[in-house]
């Protein structure tokens, strides 16, 4: 269970993230939603630990990991991270990519890396090197990546936009399938109303640093507070 509490961070003294109040209970998928800049990933960042808060609380589990004067690090947090940007390390093969967050015995390690190659269709790829696969393929060793260590909550901006469209829907519902075979809690940041429609349990739609409207994917569909809110859903088809 992850909880924002009035949380606020401002850079050269503008409020990029407003007093937003948010809460992931655990197995719940949802999506962080809003235009370009509404501060998404500033949120996100201050959930993951990699950025601090101005002021406001975070807590996980009902434990404080960040308020004003203190900020446990990302590594001390139980979370998964996968960003878009988030690269494999190209020197390590994709079973130690894969093991990088690993503790314990080398046998119960390439245990855990086989089981998730497996799930992320990537059974016998343990000696190649992120040079030697695509796009999609890396996106989805970041992904067995981030699940190594069982986090109950995985924190994710925009993991899927650089991939085609194509594939991007087919990644997206396995993601979202082996997410929740793992009972994984998922916060997810898009800009693309489509993506957070199929994808969520729950939307906080995002503006100019607020949580304007939350709710399940058809309420803030069928019911947006306001004008803004109803175009930003209209070009969903
Ligand atoms: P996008 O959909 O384009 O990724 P976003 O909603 O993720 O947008 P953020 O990256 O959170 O937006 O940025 C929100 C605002 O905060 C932007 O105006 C950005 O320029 C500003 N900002 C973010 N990080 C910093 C920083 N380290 N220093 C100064 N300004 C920043
Ligand atoms: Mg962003």
């Amino acid at each position: 269970r992850l909880e924002l509490k009035s949380v606020t961070r401002r850079f050269d003294g503008q409020p990029v993230v407003d007093g937003i109040d948010l809460t992931l209970r655990a197995g719940e998928v949802a999506c962080l939603l809003g235009p370009s800049g509404c501060g998404k990933s500033t949120t996100l960042r201050l959930a993951a630990g990699v950025d601090s808060p101005d002021g406001g609380e975070v807590l996980i589990d009902g434990e404080v990991v960040a308020d004003g004067r203190r900020n446990l690090p990302p590594e001390h947090r139980s979370i998964g991270l996968m960003f878009q940007d988030f690269a494999l390390f190209p020197h390590l093969d994709v079973a130690r990519n894969v093991a990088f967050g690993l503790s314990g015995g080398k046998a119960e390690q390439m245990a855990r890396v086989t089981e998730l190659l497996g799930k992320v269709g990537l059974a016998g790829y343990e000696g190649k090197f992120p040079h030697q696969l695509s796009g999609g393929e890396q996106q989805r060793v970041a992904l067995a990546r981030a699940l190594a260590p069982r986090p109950a909550i995985m924190l994710m901006d925009e993991p899927f936009s650089g991939l085609d469209k194509r594939l991007r829907d087919g990644i997206r519902d396995e993601t979202l399938d082996i997410l929740r075979e793992e009972g994984t809690a998922v916060l997810l940041v898009t800009h693309e109303p489509d993506e957070a429609m199929r994808m969520a349990d729950k939307i906080a739609l995002m503006r100019n640093g607020r949580i304007v409207q939350v709710g399940n994917p058809y309420s803030v569909y069928t019911k947006p507070v306001d004008k803004e809110a109803a175009a930003f859903f209209s070009d969903i088809n």
